[in-house]
């Protein structure tokens, strides 16, 4: 029988990597951060020069792609060619140029065996857009968090000041808005809730509220 997986979906900035963090270390779980590698491979493509809307110039980076998660705890660490990109791909350039890449079907598939590869036991929390619709449609728990724009927003304003970064939040605002749009608009495995997912709306909860919900439907389920 096939390891038990938790999936988180949700546009971005809604809470699912600190949630799934939590979640993997009360569980003692493996974690799948699938958002990691549409932007290793969004990367791959600015290193070796290839388009974010040449398709087919994408598809051998996809197929080949040299990606490695280090098993450790606290923050994912993540190597791509050799090298430690785990602060690279954290950019906003980067997270636009994955959800440019991540649009495109064919890219989905040959990306599709790599994630399914992280189910193990004792199981698996898998943090994305479409885990719980299209690479683990047979997971036992299914969550979509979801948070207003605003305070999406509101909320990497507060990371990125307290970091030490000038940022205009009306920038922030318009960036996040607009990488929704890409990802919900989207022909293949656009970001959505699955029909038979718990939705949590996380605008005015905080992450412990939110983590004491997801457990407690977690036990009825599993
Ligand atoms: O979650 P994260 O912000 O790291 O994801 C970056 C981008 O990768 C998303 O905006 C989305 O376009 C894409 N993505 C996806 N499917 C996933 C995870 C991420 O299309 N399962």
């Amino acid at each position: 029988e096939q390891a038990p997986v938790i999936t988180v979906d949700g546009p971005g900035g809604a809470g699912k990597g600190t949630l799934c963090q939590l979640l993997a270390e009360q569980l003692e779980w493996h974690l799948l951060d699938s958002g990691a590698i549409y932007r290793v491979l969004a990367l791959a493509a600015l290193h070796h020069n290839v388009e974010l809307n040449d398709e087919a110039g994408l598809m051998p980076l996809a197929a080949h792609l040299d990606v490695q998660f280090p098993a450790e705890s606290g923050e994912i660490r993540v190597i791509l060619e050799g090298e430690d990109v785990s602060r690279a791909i954290r950019t906003q350039e980067v997270a636009d140029a994955a959800s440019k890449v991540a649009a495109f079907p064919r890219v989905r598939e040959a990306l599709l065996r790599r994630q399914r590869a992280f189910r193990a036991r004792p199981g698996l929390i898998a943090d994305g857009r479409d885990m719980g619709t299209v690479v683990f449609p047979d997971a036992e728990v299914k969550i979509f968090l979801d948070a207003s724009a605003e305070e999406r927003a509101s909320r990497r304003y507060k990371q990125l000041q307290d970091k030490g970064f000038d940022v205009s939040f009306d920038r922030l605002l318009s960036e996040i808005q607009e990488r929704d749009d890409r990802d919900r608009n989207r022909a293949v495995a656009p970001l959505k809730a699955a029909d038979d997912a718990l939705i949590i709306d996380s605008t005015s909860l905080s992450i412990t509220d939110v983590l004491d919900r997801v457990l407690s439907h977690t036990k009825v389920k599993l």
